[in-house]
């Protein structure tokens, strides 16, 4: 994949020809809204957003205490209700996820799975999520087995109500973040629990089990969306399912994820189910006009525009049902 072209100040372009305008509109499948602020969402107006998914059960929200099925439905019902007061102030419809998150373990959590399915029948929750087997977790311990139970029956209820899935999938976010980084990261402390998989592939690892699981519930592939992409699970997910892909574009100084990686995964597999999304949360230093930087970076890189706007529109939008 080729770099970015630069053009020297006060030259022309290569070609001679002015640049297309770039009016790719977008839609973000994964952000954690309720934790940026007004500024950040007219940002987003100003970027070119058609939709935005927060995810309900916020993962920033560090507990300091073991976590209850009260404090799990009070998030979602927070954000239910700020999505209402988003996008009447904006330009934008702001849709919500709804789901357990294996962020950290959950008690009664049979509780929350009784009453999910109600809550994805809300005109405003257009996917369950985000969930997937985690390894290391705030404060108490999420045991394999549990969240494999947890994960499952939640692939199963979103079979029922029709609606994907966001699947989290564990990254470089926790324990050692890297000291250069670390004060660019309010939740990237020690507070964490010791990892469950071992600390070589924990992602392969758990993406492996969340297919396995979602095949267990009878969930089809379409439904389901690996989130957090990087290149250690690209290739299994799309050459031995037909899950999508979604790489999230915030924090590349955390995640080592970029266009480039994107470029890349569109070059090799093509654009149909591969996603950007980018999993924007005020926890961590962050640039609201990601997604449309991104989209100039894949234009800059040669990316089909079309393709590009597959990535950041068309397949968003499909998925999520908003077509
Ligand atoms: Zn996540």
């Amino acid at each position: 994949m080729a770099e970015p072209t630069r053009f020297g100040i006060g030259e022309p372009p290569a070609s001679g020809t002015p640049p297309e305008p770039v009016d790719v509109p977008w839609i973000d499948v994964h952000q954690h809204t309720q934790s940026l602020s007004w500024n950040d969402r007219e940002r987003f107006d100003l970027a070119g957003c058609r939709a935005a998914v927060m995810i309900a059960a916020g993962y920033y929200w560090a507990p300091y205490r073991p976590v209850r099925a009260a404090d799990v439905r009070f998030l979602w019902d927070d954000a239910l209700r700020r999505g209402a007061a988003f996008d009447h102030r904006h330009f934008y419809e702001q849709y919500v996820a709804v789901g357990v998150h294996t962020w950290a373990g959950v008690t009664d959590v049979e509780e929350l799975l009784a009453v999910l399915p109600e809550y994805c029948a809300h005109d405003r929750v257009v996917a369950v999520g985000e969930t997937g087997i985690e390894s290391t977790h705030h404060t108490t311990a999420f045991p394999l087995e549990e969240q494999r139970d947890v994960v499952r029956e939640q692939f199963a209820i979103a079979r029922e109500a029709g609606l994907p899935v966001l699947v989290h999938t564990p990254g470089s976010s926790k324990g050692d973040v890297d000291p250069r980084h670390a004060r660019r990261y309010e939740e990237g402390n020690r507070n964490f629990t010791a990892p469950l998989l071992p600390t070589e592939g924990t992602k392969r690892e758990a993406v492996e089990m969340d297919v396995e699981l979602a095949e267990e519930a009878g969930l089809a592939d379409e439904q389901v969306v690996i989130d957090h992409a990087d290149d250690t699970v690209r290739e299994f997910v799309m050459e031995n399912t037909g899950c999508h892909l979604a790489y999230s574009v915030s924090a590349p100084w955390l995640r080592g994820v970029d266009a480039r990686d994107v470029a890349a995964a569109i070059e090799a597999h093509g654009s149909d189910r591969i996603l950007v999304d980018t999993d924007l949360i005020g926890a961590m230093e962050h640039d609201p006009f990601v997604m449309k930087r991104t989209i100039l970076d894949l234009l800059a890189l040669g990316v089909p525009r079309e393709a590009v706007r597959a990535v950041v529109y068309e397949n968003p939008r499909r998925v999520l049902g908003l077509e």
